[in-house]
């Protein structure tokens, strides 16, 4: 099951290599096997691709927004016409299952494209009136910016931050995670072939030292992390000491609320959705969910009993609904989560295993997991988890509920279930959160912006607003008349 790509790193339009790079070997998820076995990007390697993102830079934002769109819409064709080998490639490197990877991944990169490749044209400075005199103001691009990714959503993160910063006439340096380093570079295949310029869409692959080297590189003018707290901590106050722009998309301990006058099955739906879609590693999950006392018993029942019908095994299966985590040590944080879960007293409900399956005795799975009885103060209910772990706490009233929800560091994502739609506004204005869904969860179409309140983050992704992300402003004032001047 080989995905070697040609070599680790694409710059400048091909392929390179540089032996003195530290091994980075791709594993896939469901068997533990090495599919790839790449390097880690040198010094040398770093700096090329810095410069040839910044020579590229400034003749692509010169071009009329309607040219570099027009190629960004080219490459998104090419993403949909390719999305089953493309789906394939994310299922071998993250061990998500093919039937998520194929509607998930690089379709959802393929809408943002099309969505900046079309915005941008539309997207422009305003002329102010200043009663004779006036002025206008000019979105212009930043120049280099630096995308660096997480394992959850490969392409899918290369898409979100390259298409807007391209779109804006930005050139990117784009590090994936060193756990899923394939997709980008066919990514990168793709942005050659639709026309991109060379050096514009550049990747280069490394573990966290490569990710620090760009974010200091002194031609680098904006970085855009998706990734832990912990990490955007480091990488915010690295770009903060040296005056660049920044995104944190970080991490979420959400709150997914069921009032009880909610659809039950769609409540139930949206909470399974938003704990075990992609194993469970979204940033946006609704992991604690807090179903109101009237509802509770009946909803952790049925919820049992769907949860205990999902399909578990080779991602590769159409049929299969969840595959593996993402690695051994994913696996292992997960697995010592629900042993926490146990200790401090939370009633297992169901799952909590590591399944023996037949052929992928070395895979990283672990089984749907609910756990009930929770209490705030369990850790399984206040830390990011990232795997297919489920928290279910009992409530009685809005204003409890809206304090308990809110009571987190994080502020990524936030749901509520109910029929009522006055309380469901009024509940989701209360709650301390980027990110919210009423009678839904998870759904992040590239039209709405994207982001975290809190810890979980700063800026906002997809949506006009990551366009503004990836400009800065020019004002412009223009005299009609004569200088005043006293002298
Ligand atoms: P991580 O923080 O370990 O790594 C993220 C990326 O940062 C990787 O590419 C890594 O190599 C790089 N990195 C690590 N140290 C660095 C440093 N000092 N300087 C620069 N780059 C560095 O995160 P992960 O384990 O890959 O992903 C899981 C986390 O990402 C979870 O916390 C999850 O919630 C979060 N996440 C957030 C979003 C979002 O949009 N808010 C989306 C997906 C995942």
């Amino acid at each position: 099951m080989r995905a070697q790509p040609t070599a680790s790193h694409y710059v400048n339009g091909r392929y390179i290599e540089d032996e003195g790079g530290a091994p980075l070997p791709v594993i896939y998820p469901a068997t533990g096997e090495t599919i790839a076995m790449l390097r880690s990007a040198t010094p040398n390697v770093l700096e090329l691709a810095v410069e040839a993102a910044r020579a590229a830079q400034p003749a692509w934002a010169r071009l009329k927004p309607v040219e570099r769109g027009r190629i960004l819409r080219r490459a998104a064709d090419i993403l949909r016409a390719r999305n089953a080998d493309l789906a394939r490639i994310e299922t071998l490197d993250t061990g998500k299952a093919i039937q998520e990877t194929l509607v998930a991944d690089a379709l959802s990169a393929a809408d943002c494209l099309e969505y900046f490749g079309g915005a941008v044209a539309a997207y422009n400075g305003e002329a102010i009136d200043l009663g004779g005199p006036f002025a206008y103001t000019r979105r212009e691009a930043l120049g280099v910016c630096v995308g660096i990714g997480a394992w959850n959503y490969p392409i899918q993160i290369a898409g979100w931050k390259s298409a807007p910063a391209l779109a804006m006439g930005n050139a990117m340096v784009f590090k994936p995670s060193e756990n899923t380093p394939l997709s980008a570079l066919a990514l990168a295949e793709i942005y050659s072939e639709a026309g991109l310029p060379d050096g514009l869409f550049n990747v280069v692959q490394g573990y966290g030292d490569v990710g620090a080297g760009l974010v200091g590189h002194d031609v680098v003018a904006k970085v855009s992390v998706t990734g832990s707290v912990p990490t955007g901590r480091k990488v915010l106050s690295l770009a903060g000491s040296k005056m660049k722009h920044a995104t944190m998309e970080l991490g979420g301990k959400s709150p997914l609320i069921v009032f009880d006058d909610a659809d039950i099955e769609n409540a139930i739906g949206g909470a399974m959705l938003g704990n075990f879609y992609s194993t469970g590693q979204i940033c946006s999950n609704g992991t604690r969910v807090f179903v109101q006392s009237g509802i509770h018993d009946r909803f952790v029942d049925r919820l049992i009993e769907r949860t205990k019908k999902i399909r578990i095994g080779d991602p590769l299966d159409p049929e299969t609904q969840m595959g593996p985590l993402v690695s051994k040590a994913q696996h292992d944080k997960v697995v010592g989560y629900i042993e926490i879960g146990k200790q401090d007293g939370a009633t297992l409900a169901c799952g909590g295993n590591v399944p023996s399956l037949q052929g992928f005795q070395g895979g990283f799975f672990v089984e749907p997991t609910v756990f009930t009885g929770v209490t705030d103060t369990m850790r399984i209910a206040r830390e990011e988890i990232f795997g297919p772990v489920m928290s279910v706490l009992k409530f009685d009233g809005e204003d409890e509920v809206i304090d308990r929800a809110n009571d987190t560091e994080f502020g990524l994502a936030a749901g509520v279930f109910t029929r009522d739609l006055p309380r469901a506004h009024r509940v989701i204005a209360e709650l301390l959160a980027g990110t919210c869904w009423i009678n839904a969860y998870n759904l992040t179409p590239v039209e709405i912006p994207f982001g975290g309140f809190k810890q979980s983050g700063i800026g906002r992704e997809n949506s006009l607003a990551a366009l503004a992300l990836y400009s800065q402003l020019k004002s412009i004032y223009v005299e009609t008349g004569d200088v005043a001047s006293p002298y």
